[in-house]
């Protein structure tokens, strides 16, 4: 049989984590991708490092720079909180694609300028390459790809990244509550410096084009980090880079022949710092979907069910992790940057309670090896999607067996080696020794 060829448009993380992915899987596989037009600098966590390396983007993981120390003034308390590591955007897109060319994938460097579904495949057409025909679309194309009616949209953000050059020196960030929003700052040992507004262009009085780095300039000056934070008073930046940065979550997330992925499935708040990470999460899970989906048609509609879910979930749960330190800040009544962001998405909480009465088992969709198929899980207020299993041992059947079995009969279950985690994490949902209640709801499907 014909290899099923896959064209995932994107060269950014999640593109080349998704084509890595494939690749394992034995699809025949091609990047295309644009070039970033911009130099940025983004902060990323020890976590996203792991996750990276982890993906196979070892290159691109190299190229994290620590920061010697990151600054918080929130809601006007000064702190320091736990290390960030800087990214130079473009040296780092150039890992991600030297990745991918060390794992033998084609990257083809072209902009996609329109996609055409026909009956059996899907004809790419290209500015800088031949046109393509693929039989399935991974989008990477980030916040650049086309708008699907959006599912979810935050309030209208906008951030305005000042570049400048200043001395060698140790590199480091920080972040600041601002009235109009708030700023990110950022030092590479190299000595560029970055100066990040994010606001609400619409309440902003802003300038024309020719004005901007000035206007951005005194907003700076008036920050209590700024002028500790550069040895030098830079003046007005030599680069200003605008990037829309409105919290957006795509409709279309799925279809039989095609998927969205990273930023052009669900595009965070850069204040979470976590863009990377979600992009890698929703570019993990979409190989087994795609496979389910080329592969085990009847099981399709569980393939897309599962990963609309996850990616819906995901934005949910930062967005209101978001909400919540914008909450931090007391808001003025005209203070509208942060009061529309105070109520968006919603008033549900972060972090439901987890008791033993609001935890249930039922089917859901999993990834079980590389397709998507249907395990019991356990669903709790905080894990709403369902947990299978932790480390190998599955728990929806020692929940059940909870109903109408002690506690140790349960637990002697578990094989020794896991006995105590699992034990800790029945624990952690309200089970325990002498908590057994029979009669504990069952979902039906
Ligand atoms: C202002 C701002 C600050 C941010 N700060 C941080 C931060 O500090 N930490 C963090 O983790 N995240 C941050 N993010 C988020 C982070 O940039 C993204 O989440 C992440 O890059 C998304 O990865 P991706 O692979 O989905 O898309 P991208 O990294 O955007 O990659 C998309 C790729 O597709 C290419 N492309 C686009 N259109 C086409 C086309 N038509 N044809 C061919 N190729 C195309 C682009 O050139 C690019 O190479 C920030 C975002 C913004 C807006």
């Amino acid at each position: 049989m014909r290899k099923q060829r896959i064209a995932v448009l994107g060269a950014g993380p999640a593109g080349a984590a998704a084509a890595l992915g494939l690749l394992r899987m034995g699809y025949d596989v091609r990047v295309i991708s644009d070039w970033r037009r911009f130099n940025a600098v983004e902060g990323i966590s020890e976590r996203v490092l792991q996750a990276l390396y982890g993906a196979g983007l070892q290159r691109a993981s190299a190229v994290a720079m620590p920061a010697a120390t990151r600054e918080v003034y929130w809601a006007g308390a000064r702190q320091l909180r736990n290390r960030e590591l800087l990214l130079n955007r473009q040296h780092f897109d150039r890992a991600l694609r030297e990745d991918l060319r060390q794992a033998g994938i084609m990257l083809i460097e072209a902009r996609v300028l329109a996609i055409d579904e026909r009956k059996t495949d899907t004809s790419l057409q290209l500015d800088g390459a031949d046109d393509l025909d693929v039989d399935f679309i991974v989008d990477a194309r980030g916040r650049q790809a086309p708008r699907s009616g959006d599912a979810a949209r935050g309030p209208e953000t906008l951030s305005l990244l000042c570049r400048w050059e200043g001395a060698p020196g140790e590199a480091a960030s920080a972040v600041e509550s601002m009235e109009s929003g708030w700023c990110w700052l950022a030092r590479l040992a190299d000595g560029q410096q970055y100066w990040q507004w994010t606001f609400d262009a619409r309440q902003a009085d802003m300038p024309g084009k020719t004005e901007l780095a000035a206007w951005c300039a005194a907003q700076r000056v008036g920050t209590h980090l700024a002028g500790s934070f550069y040895p030098i008073e830079p003046g007005v930046a030599v680069e200003l880079k605008a990037r829309s940065s409105t919290c957006t979550l795509a409709s279309d997330l799925c279809t039989l022949r095609s998927i969205r992925i990273g930023d052009a499935a669900m595009a965070a708040d850069p204040l979470s710092g976590n863009g990377i990470f979600q992009s890698l999460s929703s570019a993990l899970q979409a190989p087994a979907v795609v496979n389910t989906l080329l592969c085990h048609p009847a099981d399709a509609t569980l393939a897309q069910s599962f990963h609309r879910r996850r990616v819906t979930e995901l934005f949910y749960r930062f967005a209101r992790l978001g909400r919540d330190f914008y909450r931090q800040v007391e808001a003025e009544p005209h203070q509208r940057f942060w009061l529309d962001r105070q109520h968006w998405p919603d008033q549900q909480d972060t972090h439901a309670a987890v008791t033993r009465e609001r935890v249930t088992t039922d089917w859901a969709p999993v990834i079980a090896g590389s397709r998507i198929s249907k395990a019991r899980v356990v669903i709790t207020p905080d894990q709403p999607l369902g947990i299978w299993h932790l480390n190998g041992v599955e728990l929806a059947p020692l929940v059940d067996a909870l109903r109408d079995q002690p506690w140790q009969q349960v637990i002697a279950q578990v094989a020794v080696p896991q006995r105590d985690m699992v034990a800790g994490w029945l624990c952690s949902i309200g089970y325990g020794p002498g908590t057994e209640v029979p009669g504990q709801r069952i979902r039906s499907e």
